[in-house]
């Protein structure tokens, strides 16, 4: 098969880590015989320093021509004093926005081998393999005025949903909770939000079409305390843009680190860019030392969802977890008097995991 992929590297860790998911793709394109096509774009501060917008237009048409995006991340504090319409982070809520990438999963499993580079206790984090489902459109990140508007002393933000945009992320959740364990949890702050008093309504009558699905609503301010508290007792939580973004970032510990969330952002007909939940972590771009493997497995999520390739998506989260299982690491994932490995090792680990698999796959063929 042959797919054309858009890949928008950004700032900071996003270039380290998009290179090395780039050589895993083609490792994986070698052992399954596709053919992928590589279209390169700029994005955020690298963007800006080439073209003077964070998103320029020869990207969103890269985008565009592709059959999926993978994106690495972008910011920093090179940019960090331009305007709000001008920095970095304003090409990627753009990208989300025109390419109607509304619906964004986050996937949180807690490896058995990295238990212990978890801040929280073992016991409460074995076992736990949840979904975010995030609202990636609406809200506060997008409210109107878009610009942020200072009248001397005061700021407003907006935060403003239509009910078109609330029920296709609820009905998300519900097909996502369908093919799961059938459990959704719905995260509002319906006792003060009107926006959340009219996302639980919708939820309401959602529920009505899947009868299959247990639903709960919580508060985002207990949810926030459930996922550290008892994380294995959610399946699927759906929620709004900010309560999203925030949660995921909490439920990052439960794996060791924000190096491991893949994400893949949906439009309705399944278009999708996938990218990591973390930043372009300037405290260590440059020095080799990221941790790769949430890139790797939001291409993971690519193959999955936009190209329908499910044994190669397989190989390479097989591929992860048996690098992981083999005692690799990086230094995010802190492990008492161990050293991680660079990037590069890191990277080169699942490829040779990935030839080694396929190596053991021909040998039981060859006995089958
Ligand atoms: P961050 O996610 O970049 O980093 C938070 C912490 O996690 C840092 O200590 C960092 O070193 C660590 N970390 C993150 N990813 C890691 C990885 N793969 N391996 C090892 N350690 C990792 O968040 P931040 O520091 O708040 O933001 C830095 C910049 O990134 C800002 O400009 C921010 O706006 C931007 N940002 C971009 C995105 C995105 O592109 N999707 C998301 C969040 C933040």
């Amino acid at each position: 098969m042959k797919k054309t992929v858009a890949v928008l590297p950004g700032d900071g860790i996003g270039t380290e880590v998009m290179e090395g998911t780039i050589k895993v793709l083609n490792a994986v394109a070698d052992r399954f015989g596709h053919t992928f096509e590589f279209q390169k774009g700029v994005i955020g501060g690298a963007a800006i320093d080439e073209t003077g917008e964070p998103l320029p237009k020869e990207t969103l048409d890269v985008c565009k021509e592709s059959d999926a995006v993978l994106l690495g991340a972008v910011g920093g504090p090179k940019w960090d004093d331009l305007p709000r319409n001008l920095r970095p982070e304003k090409g990627l809520l753009k990208i989300r926005k025109e390419l109607e990438l509304f619906a964004n999963l986050r996937p949180v499993k807690a490896y058995d081998s990295l238990l212990d580079a978890s801040p929280l206790k073992e016991e409460r984090i074995k076992g736990v393999d949840m979904l975010i489902v995030r609202e990636l459109t609406g809200g506060l990140y997008f409210g109107t005025p878009s610009e942020r508007r200072e009248d001397g002393d005061r700021v407003v933000d907006t935060l403003s949903y239509t009910r078109e945009e609330i029920e296709r992320i609820v009905d998300q959740g519900f097909q996502a909770a369908r093919k799961r364990n059938r459990k959704l949890t719905s995260v509002d702050k319906a006792n003060v939000l009107e926006s959340s008093r009219m996302w639980r309504e919708i939820v309401n009558e959602k529920a009505a079409n899947y009868p299959d699905v247990d639903v709960e609503h919580m508060l985002v301010d207990a949810a926030a305390m459930k996922i550290v508290q008892n994380p294995a007792n959610f399946d699927v939580i759906v929620t709004e843009n900010l309560f999203g973004d925030i949660l995921s970032d909490e439920a990052s510990m439960i794996t060791g680190s924000l190096g491991m969330l893949p994400s893949a952002s949906l439009r309705k007909d399944g278009f999708g860019m996938y990218e990591p939940v973390h930043g372009s972590a300037p405290d260590i771009a440059g020095k080799n030392l990221a941790n790769p493997l949430a890139m790797i497995l939001s291409s993971s999520m690519m193959l999955n969802h936009s190209f329908n390739m499910k044994e190669e998506s397989e190989a390479i989260d097989k591929a992860v977890k048996e690098v992981l299982e083999a005692g690799y690491f990086t230094s995010d994932l802190v492990k008492k008097g161990k050293r991680g490995l660079s990037t590069d090792k890191m990277i080169n680990q699942v490829i040779l995991q990935l030839a080694e698999d396929n190596a053991t796959a021909g040998i039981m063929e060859a006995y089958a």
